[in-house]
């Protein structure tokens, strides 16, 4: 009988282990051992090293109660791929912590919905976690895998690189704006802005085209500018980039210039990947994002020293606040 029927029948709460069986198991094909014993056991492919990367998602503080449960699934595993695809790494499985307030199962089963429909288009398995009861909390931890010694790194970035950045910025933030009623935008725009904060799409292909191509690389998740500035602390160099050259979609390029700015440098949730790669690569980047079918921008150049200059379209050096989010700092 189909599990949806017997539980409706029957009407019994859901347990633990019936839910982790009936929402979060399904048979492993690339792992020796997935859900159901103490350990996951995983063989990566000789010669290749695991790339490891975790990321918690809590209520309130990285998503809204009102998203959809199918985006929060996708999102939870998108934000994991995200770092993935930073590195270059080829997903393979991951781990799936939950604290849940109560076993809703029509949370559960959007959840579920949206969670296996990403990892399933990526080729990466679920292979073990934990569940509790507790406020809603997800962590994930993904593992993939690279070629000894090609993982993409943030301190590989070196004078004279181009700079560049996957896909546009800012969508995220413009829409959490729209939430918090501080941007006033029409519906449509709203919808638009709103899909790109709740289903960001990982660029783990571009990620693995990008092995042996960039210098440098790392996803945007906390705003350009923070994470740029960590590029250039972990590789020792500075950078010159130009506001005006920021990829930006036509929902956030219809907004006022202070908005877009603010969003585009400081924004977060973006995912996309800022990397950088000698200018002899220039065609070869190029090649990489058609291969993986995702536009990208060259949006400025490293350069010895530490500074960070921002500049418009002309190279007239604008005043901009630095960082990203920090979760500790206002
Ligand atoms: P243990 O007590 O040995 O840590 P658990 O009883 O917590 O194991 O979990 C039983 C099995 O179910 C383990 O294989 C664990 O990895 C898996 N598991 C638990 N929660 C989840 C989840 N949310 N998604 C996938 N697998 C899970
Ligand atoms: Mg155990």
């Amino acid at each position: 009988m189909n599990q949806r029927r017997r539980s409706h029948n029957v009407r019994m709460a859901l347990g633990e282990f019936e839910l982790i069986e009936r929402f979060f198991t399904r048979p492993v094909r690339r792992a020796v051992l997935g859900v159901g014993d103490d350990c996951a056991v995983l063989a990566p492919a000789p010669g290749m090293q695991l790339c490891v990367s975790s990321d918690m998602l809590v209520e309130g503080r990285h998503f809204l109660s009102t998203v959809a449960p199918q985006r929060l699934g996708h999102k939870a595993l998108a934000v994991n791929l995200s770092d993935l695809a930073a590195c270059g790494a080829e997903p393979l499985a991951f781990t799936l912590a939950l604290a849940l307030p109560r076993a809703d199962e029509v949370f559960l089963q959007g959840f579920a919905d949206g969670l296996w429909a990403l990892a399933e288009r990526h080729g990466i398995e679920l292979v073990g976690g934990d569940t509790t009861a507790g406020p809603l909390n997800i962590c994930i931890t993904a593992i993939g895998q690279v070629p000894a010694g090609q993982a993409l790194l943030r301190s590989g970035a070196r004078p004279g690189d181009e700079l560049w950045v996957s896909g546009t910025l800012g969508d995220a933030r413009a829409a959490l704006e729209g939430f918090r009623g501080t941007l006033d935008l029409p519906g449509t725009t709203f919808a638009a802005l709103r899909r790109a904060m709740e289903l960001p799409e990982p660029r783990v292909v571009l990620g693995q085209r990008l092995r042996g191509v960039a210098s440098s690389a790392i996803d945007v998740s906390d705003g350009l500018l923070g994470d740029l500035g960590h590029v250039l602390r972990r590789s020792a160099v500075g950078a010159r980039l130009d506001v005006d050259a920021l990829p930006r979609s036509a929902q956030l390029a219809a907004l006022p210039a202070t908005v877009q700015q603010e969003c585009l440098l400081h924004g977060g949730d973006d995912y996309e990947l800022l990397f950088t790669a000698a200018p002899v690569r220039h065609d070869a980047v190029l090649a990489a994002a058609r291969e993986a079918g995702v536009a990208v921008s060259c949006i400025g150049r490293i350069e010895p020293g530490r500074e960070l200059v921002v500049t418009d379209g002309r190279g007239q050096a604008l005043e901009v606040k630095r960082g990203g989010f920090d979760h500790f700092k206002p």
